[in-house]
């Protein structure tokens, strides 16, 4: 495995990799590494004769400094995940390596950026679009992985790279949860043990609410949510949103849209954590 930390190296390396083997499958990350990275990693392995992942620790996607300074960093645990799954190339930059300048892409992200975790998070999605853009153009991968935990996120990803007509394949992939349900998260580590116990009742909200879904109108199927979630002493919900699966309008009915999701975001004492869940019909 090449471990890289200058966009130099990377492409000297990359160069030579591609001339021997077809395709590269790109995965970014923040690092704390965890099952649900594994997962976007594997599928990469799978689908690509060379498989890069990034770790990185944007800070143009943090619009709160202290969830920056507090973000888990585990670099050596991390690159042995990555040896161990067989990847290629990690690529852990500087931030002096990505943001040479001051300078700021921006992207027509279609109002993407205006709901959710762009309303609560502002500039967020700013951050994230300039960063992928950046590694995207560093690495020039026929596919990148996405995990759908960040179901949002993955829309921005596909949204920016349509209006910036690169050529890169935007590949989901499944939320991957603990046993109890908890999405995986590098932020659980974060949680009290009091809180790591309360954190899985978000999810059996969700589900709980996509096997009754229809019976109600979306406006009662989000109070419910709300409801079930604030009940709990250490949980406080701060948005939850149904949302067209394509195109991530917000929906008042259950006409048209092929997939809704129920998206939420939850404070558990200090530590902010998104889930979401697909509606079959
Ligand atoms: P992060 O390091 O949190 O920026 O995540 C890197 C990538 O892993 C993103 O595409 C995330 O959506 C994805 N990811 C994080 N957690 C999970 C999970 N539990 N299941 C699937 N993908 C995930």
């Amino acid at each position: 495995m090449i471990i890289v930390k200058h966009p130099a190296e990377l492409n000297r390396h990359l160069s030579e990799l591609k001339s021997l083997h077809a395709n590269t499958g790109f995965v970014p990350t923040m690092g704390a590494l965890h099952a649900g990275h594994v997962s976007l990693v594997r599928q990469a392995r799978n689908d690509n004769g060379i498989c890069v992942v990034s770790v990185f620790v944007n800070p143009r996607q943090f619009n709160d400094q202290s969830d920056l300074a507090k973000y888990p960093r585990t670099p050596e645990k991390d690159l042995e995940i990555l040896e161990a799954e067989g990847v290629d190339i990690v690529f852990m930059p500087d931030a002096e390596d990505i943001y040479p300048d001051k300078s700021r892409n921006s992207f027509d992200l279609a109002g993407l950026d205006r709901i959710m975790e762009g309303y609560f998070r502002p500039g967020h999605f700013d951050g994230v679009a300039d960063v992928v853009y950046r590694l995207f153009n560093m690495v020039k991968p026929d596919r990148a992985y996405f995990g759908e935990k960040d179901f949002q996120q993955l829309l921005v990803i596909r949204q920016m790279t349509k209006s910036e007509n690169l050529d890169v394949e935007v590949i989901g992939i499944p939320i991957v949860r603990e046993a109890d349900g908890l999405a995986m998260s590098s932020r659980n580590q974060r949680l009290s043990e009091k809180g790591r116990r309360q954190a899985p009742a978000i999810y059996r909200v969700l589900r709980q609410a996509s096997e009754t879904f229809p019976a109600l109108t979306p406006s009662e199927v989000k109070s419910e949510i709300i409801r079930q979630i604030d009940d709990n002493e250490l949980l406080s919900c701060e948005y939850v949103e149904i949302v067209d699966g394509d195109t991530m309008h917000i929906t008042d009915n259950w006409q048209g849209g092929n997939a809704f999701r129920i998206c939420v975001a939850v404070w558990c004492e200090n530590v902010r954590l998104i889930d979401n869940i697909a509606l079959t019909k």
